[in-house]
């Protein structure tokens, strides 16, 4: 039943409008629930970067019992931790990180910005000042954070040779069967002097990557990769080394570079992934 109203719903194309309509409505009501209760912890400790707002705490969100084996076992660094969502306006640890990174490492006025399956704060920061196209292979689950989203293989982009100044994947590639098909797609639309932050969930503690490119069950995908539309766990070394196999030069920015960030509570162990074409 449930199935054959999702079919007639898709087929109207009112699916996704709905499931957003859905989302949004139980967002703005978990946001007002949160900020009532964290209205004890306004205060002086963790800055949003987005809205300001300052609390000695921020909302925490740890893996839940069907992926912990697989984060916890691995070590893998995938945004989960004390201080997670913004109380007042519900960002995430990783999206405050990109915009630290952006103001500290690049200049995104007027620039040509690609962003991936975008984040709604990110992106209206992006927008306030550059040019920013969004993309993502299932677009509609997007559309209301920017109506005019762009359907778009990773592998296989509609855009010509560098014609990006800067490209956001944030937490992407992890889910691409064939990511360095994708990772070479974003080298090859990267302007010459363009940078590309490309953020994944990534292991130190594993040598070699964890994956199975053609998996198709949800559960297995859980269990094995920390999330349900997860193909892979990167390890570390080996997810630079598939970056600079397509092209690109990499900085790593290390967790103690990345500290004075801190106070906008960003994940406190992450590496952040600056690569471009060193042309
Ligand atoms: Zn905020």
């Amino acid at each position: 039943m449930k199935e054959t109203l999702k079919r007639i719903l898709k087929s109207l194309q009112l699916y996704h409008p709905l499931q957003t309509a859905y989302r949004s409505t139980l967002r703005s009501a978990h946001n007002q629930l949160l900020r009532l209760t964290y209205a004890k912890y306004k205060g002086p400790g963790f800055e949003c970067n987005f809205c300001g707002a300052s609390y000695t705490t921020f909302v925490p969100e740890y893996p839940t019992p069907d992926i912990k084996k697989a984060i916890e076992e691995n070590h893998v660094i995938a945004g989960f931790g004390p201080n997670v969502y913004c109380p007042n306006c519900l960002s995430k640890n990783r999206e405050r990180l990109i915009k630290c990174v952006l103001q500290q490492y690049a200049s995104i006025k007027e620039k040509k910005i690609l962003q991936f399956s975008p984040e709604p704060h990110l992106h209206r920061f992006l927008k306030e000042t550059a040019f920013v196209t969004t993309a993502d292979i299932t677009p509609g689950f997007y559309r209301h954070i920017d109506p005019n989203i762009q359907q778009a293989d990773a592998t296989r982009l509609p855009y010509p040779d560098e014609s990006y100044d800067i490209l956001i994947a944030n937490h992407i590639l992890e889910h691409i069967p064939e990511d360095t098909t994708a990772m070479r797609e974003l080298f090859r639309v990267l302007n010459k002097k363009g940078l590309a932050i490309l953020q994944v969930p990534y292991s130190e503690k594993i040598i070699k990557t964890i994956e199975e490119p053609n998996i198709d069950d949800p559960v297995r995908q859980a269990a094995l990769f920390g999330q349900k539309d997860h193909v892979r766990i990167y390890a570390k070394e080996d997810y630079i080394k598939r970056l600079q196999q397509a092209g690109f030069n990499v900085r790593i920015l290390s967790p103690e570079t990345l500290a004075p960030f801190r106070i906008h509570a960003i994940q406190e162990n992450e590496s952040v992934f600056l690569c471009d074409k060193n042309i």
